[in-house]
């Protein structure tokens, strides 16, 4: 049977990462991957600059300074920050400095003005300061011409920030893919609506819609079809003109109204594989429709999250050329055991700390929802292993 890995890589190899550039209010390009190169046009700071309020001096004006023999200088002006001081700082002078404030030439240091008098005229200095000791230096955090920001680097809080330093805005960041999402059931209702006898509520419409604008990509379109397979295949054909990937959940297996292979029929849709050695999920079907990727999972709660994790996940990142969407692993001790007869590569919802991780409690079944409350990774049990007892390494994909 076709191996998660190898499922992951053939949908991979469908999508090439969004070529499409957008310009946007460097606010608004928070999480969006950058499409041009930030380099520094100026040192930062441009200029050299006061750490602190108080006096720019010349060091070695201020060499014999002692709160018992303090040296008095002559105060010839005051900067602050945003301003520049015309002047010069000779022998026996000093420029009134606020924080920020570009240091006056002749100057190499600058006196706390808790270490003087805070005269107005004159200013008696109580402690001496070593040139350039309180200083900094044109340059400091990054010079004129650096590669700060390379193309694809994604925007968080501190490449926002230093976008800005540069002067960056609008900046110019990929577009984000788009992403249908359609659920397909006759049981389904819309939450909001009265349940009928035999009827429940479409929760899977709901958590991959949630989980897409959680990771910061939101569906371009998030809808439901009947288990009719026309109509089902009208729905994809619309979506397919806006959307590089639809996911649906529902009707991948081999039951009577399993429409989802009828449907990818009537479309001449190219089939890429049915069925993944994965539990729960395992009739996970992908097609190809125009230039749009369907990846049809299964309509059981847990296995559509699981195989959103696992097989869309890693597809986003590509396409989208943001790795933070793969899933990270990293391998926990188990601490209570899990017993199950052997079988196929099992995923179990996970709770993990530190280098721990738990089997979350409650209903295993891949219908149950309650059970993905706590959950923040996917356990991963190999294939042909009954279960796995408290102490045991096991790989978890962190969600
Ligand atoms: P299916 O994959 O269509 O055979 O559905 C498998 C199970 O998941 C059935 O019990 C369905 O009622 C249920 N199910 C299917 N789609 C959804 C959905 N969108 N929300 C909640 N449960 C669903
Ligand atoms: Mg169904």
């Amino acid at each position: 049977m076709l191996q998660i890995e190898e499922a992951v890589h053939c949908l991979q190899q469908q999508v090439q990462p969004i070529r499409k550039t957008q310009s946007l209010p460097l606010l608004s390009a928070t999480g969006r991957i950058l499409a041009q190169e930030g380099r520094a046009m100026m040192d930062q700071p441009p200029f050299p600059r006061s750490p602190l309020d108080g006096y720019a001096v010349r060091g070695q004006d201020t060499a014999k300074a002692k709160k018992e023999a303090p040296v008095c200088l002559q105060v010839v002006g005051k900067v602050c920050a945003g301003e520049v001081f015309p002047g010069q700082v000779k022998a026996g002078e000093a420029v009134r400095i606020m924080t920020g404030a570009p240091i006056p030439q002749g100057a190499d240091t600058v006196i706390r003005q808790e270490d003087s008098d805070s005269g107005q005229e004159q200013v008696m200095i109580y402690k001496s300061s070593k040139p350039y000791e309180n200083y900094c230096y044109q340059g400091e955090d990054y010079k004129k011409g650096t590669l700060l920001l390379p193309k694809g680097t994604r925007l968080r809080g501190n490449e926002i920030a230093l976008a800005a330093s540069l002067g960056l805005d609008p900046v110019m960041v990929y577009q984000k893919p788009q992403i249908a999402v359609v659920s397909t059931g006759d049981e389904l209702t819309m939450p909001g609506e009265d349940l009928k006898p035999g009827k429940i509520y479409d929760s899977n419409r709901y958590w991959l819609s949630a989980r897409l604008s959680e990771l910061g990509i939101p569906a371009v379109y998030s809808g439901h079809c009947n288990d009719e397979p026309e109509e089902m295949a009208e729905c994809i054909r619309k979506r397919s003109q806006q959307a590089d990937v639809i996911i649906t959940t529902g009707g991948v297996s081999v039951g009577e109204k399993d429409i989802m292979h009828e449907v990818i029929q009537i479309l001449s849709a190219r089939q890429l594989f049915w069925r993944v050695d994965v539990k729960p999920g395992a009739p996970v079907l992908a097609a190809v429709f125009g230039g749009t990727l369907l990846i049809c999972l299964s309509g059981n709660p847990f296995a559509a999250a699981a195989n959103f994790e696992l097989f869309v996940r890693p597809v986003i990142g590509c396409l989208s050329r943001d790795e933070s969407w793969i899933p990270k692993k990293k391998q926990a001790r188990l601490e209570n055991d899990y017993r199950k007869p052997a079988g196929a590569r099992r995923f179990l919802r996970g709770y993990t700390e530190d280098e721990k991780v738990w089997v979350a409690a409650g209903n295993h079944g891949s219908g149950s929802l309650s059970a993905m409350l706590v959950c923040n990774c996917l356990i991963e049990i190999p294939p042909h292993q009954a279960g796995a007892v408290k102490g045991d390494m096991v790989w978890t994909y962190l969600l």
